[in-house]
Formats: structure tokens, sequence, C-alpha cells
């Protein structure tokens, strides 16, 4: 990156000054081709030139007074939200903090003041991580995180599968939602690798029930390529550039849709109901072993009909397809799965023996088979839809 040698005490001089504002890229459905929300980026009015954080982020980063700016921009992001909400409705706002900010309270007792003065509301605000130094497993973090998560407000790990974005660090915060980096779209055409790193990633998020955004859409061949894929949402070029406050409103005033299909999550959907058989398996399996299967593991499992991985999708978002055969034929044989869920885990509680065991099994794969039939069914239908 283009590095004109700017000091400490100049960024210093910037925030002094009111010279750092925000832009707002939009994030763009892949479902709907909607406006879901914005990620706010820092900008710098430096003379005539509108310089990106690249260009003196790392200075404070490294210093540590990174932290001075957050604090400072955080207010001036509510007020902008507050701007955005009042002239276009409400708007799912990201914005970026570096896991430094969260080492210690100052961010997090911030936004808990701001939430009980009522200027946002949780569900409204999301926070992107991107980790440059290996700080995610310090104490102070999770708990901050945390604490931040039971008040609503979401936490997305950015650039995700570069530096240190790792599973690392996934596994230890409470993400929800994986910003795919986008180096892996800008090679996914010349490298098969790369395309199927992208699509293993949505599917490693779907099995963790956290969303995907695909970062560095520039193309419309690119957005094509990558509507089928899973991902809930994207963002680059192509769909917008970052936009000043103004133009952000605008633009979200006048509607405009892009392309969207709802093939990707019918795929995601087929995804997590075989997982949630093969996840049944294992726990079957390892309460007969007397492996590390207890009770609890297959209460767990046999769950309500709505809150299962397919229940969600199919009491949700999948309602789309209402009045759809294929959509309306799997509500029953997946009612009988659960009924012969309960069945499974009281004849293991009972220890009624291999054989009612068995037939059990074997039922509830026969409906698993007719489920996944018809959700297969219902995305060839829609795909051949599509191509017509
Ligand atoms: P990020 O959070 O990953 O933001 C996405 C970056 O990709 C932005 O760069 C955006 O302008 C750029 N971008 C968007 N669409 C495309 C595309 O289609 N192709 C390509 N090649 N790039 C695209 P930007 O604005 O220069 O920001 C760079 C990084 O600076 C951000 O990366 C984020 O990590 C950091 N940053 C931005 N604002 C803030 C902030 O307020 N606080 C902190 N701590 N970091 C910030
Ligand atoms: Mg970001
Ligand atoms: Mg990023």
């Amino acid at each position: 990156m283009h590095d004109p040698g700017l000091s400490l005490d100049e960024v210093k001089g910037a925030l002094r000054r009111d010279e750092l504002l925000f832009y707002f890229q939009p994030k763009v459905s892949f479902i709907n081709g909607d406006i879901t929300g914005a990620e706010a980026l820092l900008r710098w009015r430096h003379g005539n030139a509108l310089l990106r954080p690249g260009v003196f982020l790392p200075v404070a980063e490294r210093s540590g007074y990174i932290a001075t700016i957050t604090s400072v921009m955080f207010p001036y992001l509510l007020n902008e939200m507050d701007v955005i909400r009042r002239e276009s409705g409400k708007v799912s706002m990201a914005f970026n903090v570096s896991a430094q900010d969260l080492l210690s309270d100052g961010l997090a007792r911030q936004m808990d003041q701001a939430l009980n003065d009522r200027l946002f509301g949780g569900g409204e605000l999301e926070l992107e991580i991107t980790e440059t130094t290996a700080v995610s497993h310090e104490e102070g973090i999770s708990r901050n995180v945390q604490a931040l998560v039971d008040k609503g407000i979401r936490f997305s790990m950015d650039d995700y599968g570069t530096g240190y974005s790792s599973l690392e660090t996934l596994d230890h915060l409470p993400f929800s939602a994986l910003k795919i980096d986008q180096g892996f779209v800008a090679r996914m055409f010349e490298s098969a690798k790369s395309a199927t790193l992208i699509k293993t990633s949505i599917a490693m998020a779907q099995m963790l029930g956290l969303n995907t955004v695909i970062e560095g859409v520039e193309t419309e061949q690119a957005h094509a390529a990558l509507l089928h894929c899973g991902g809930v949402e994207g963002q680059g070029y192509w769909l917008s550039p970052p936009l000043p406050r103004d133009e952000f409103i605008a633009l979200k005033r006048s509607r405009r849709r892009w392309s969207a299909s709802p093939v990707g999550m019918l795929r995601m959907a087929q995804l997590g109901h075989v997982w949630q058989h093969k996840m049944l398996m294992d726990a079957a399996y390892a309460f007969l072993h007397h492996l590390h299967g207890d009770e609890s593991t297959l209460k767990a499992m046999h769950m309500d009909v709505s809150q299962c991985v397919l229940g969600s999708w199919y009491y949700g978002p999948g309602q789309a397809f209402a009045g759809y055969r294929e959509f309306d034929r799997l509500e029953r044989p997946h009612r009988l799965m659960h009924v012969l869920c309960g069945a499974l885990c009281e004849s293991l509680k009972t220890e009624a023996g291999y054989a009612t065991v068995s037939t059990i099994i074997d039922q509830l794969t026969l409906h698993s088979v007719e489920v996944f039939d018809s959700l297969q069914r219902l995305e060839t239908r829609v795909l051949l839809e599509e191509l017509h």
C-alpha cells in the first residue's frame, strides 16, 4: 500500500481537527437482492485527498492509539446511524474494531452506555474484528465480547481465512458471521482450490450456525458465480463501492435490487439436514457404546420440530416456498423424524435392546431420505425456473 509517511502526530491532529469520517458500503443479500446493511469504513479528509485506512491505521494500531480513534469515532458513527435511520429507515451497521480495542473494557462500557441511552438497538450494530495480532485468547477480550453479545450486539470475523483470523479464534469467540476474505474471490476463476475454499468455508459456517458475507465481489461474473454458493450476503465494488453518507441514503431510498437466487439457501438447508442426521447417529452410537454420550446429548438432539436446523429454516425463511409441492411434501416426514427421535431417546434410556433401536434408526433414515429427496427436487425445480 502507498505510504505517504504519515506520523502518529499527524493522525492525532486529524482526529483533533475532525478530519476523520465514515464511508458506507452496502451489504447485499444473495437471496433476495436487497440491501441488508452497511459497513462503516474510516476515511481521512486530508486536504483534497481522501485517505484510506491502510495509510494511517497501521501506525495507530502499532502505538495503541487506535483505542482513542475507536472511542471518538463510535459516537460519531451513532450520529451517522441516526441520520441514516431518519432519512431511509433502520440499517444494520457494521463497525470495524481491532481485537486490541476489546482488551480493556472501555469500548464495551461506551456501547453499554449508548444502549442504555437508547441511542441504538442491540440488533442494529455488528462489530467486525480483524486480528492483526494474536490476542483473541486473552481473557479480557472474551469477557468483553460475551458481555456485548449478551446485549444483542453481533460479532463477525473479518478477512476469514487470512492472518490471525483462524479456526482457533473462531472456536474461542462467539461470532455470528464469517466474512470470507476478498483474496479468495479474486483468485476463484484461476484457482479451483480458492473456489472450493469459499464453498467449504460457507458450509462450515452453516454447520456452526453462522452467516457468511463474501467480500470483494468486484464483477458481475463473480457475483453470478457466487449466487448459488450458499453465502448470505455479498459486498464489493460491483454491488456498490463505499459511499459518502448521503449517497448511501439515496441508494437505500431508491430500493435498488440486485439479482438474487434462493438456490444457495436450499443447498444449505440440504446440507444442514444431512449433517443433523449424522450428528443424531453419532449421539446414538456413542450412547450405545457407552462412549461419551449421555442423556443430555440425546435430549439436545430431540428438540422441537421448529427448532432443529431444518425446522428453523422450514418455518422461517423457507416459507417463501410454501405452495411448492416439493416444499409442502417435506413437512410430514420431518415431523415423523422428530417423533422417532423421541422414541429413540426413550429406547436408549430404557436399554430397549438392539432390535428396537435398529428398527427406529432404520425408519428415521427412511424419513430423512424423503426429506432430502424433496429438498433436492425443490432445488432442481427452482434452478430450472431460473434457467428458463
Ligand atoms: P475490511 O473491514 O475488510 O473492509 C473492506 C475493505 O475492502 C475496504 O477497504 C473496502 O473499501 C474494500 N473493498 C470493498 N469492496 C471491494 C472490492 O470489491 N474489491 C476490493 N479489492 N476491495 C474492496 P478500506 O476502506 O481501505 O479499509 C481497509 C481496512 O481498514 C478494512 O478492511 C478494516 O480492516 C480497516 N478499517 C476500516 N475502517 C475502520 C475503522 O473504523 N476501525 C478500524 N479499527 N479499522 C477500520
Ligand atoms: Mg470489515
Ligand atoms: Mg475484510
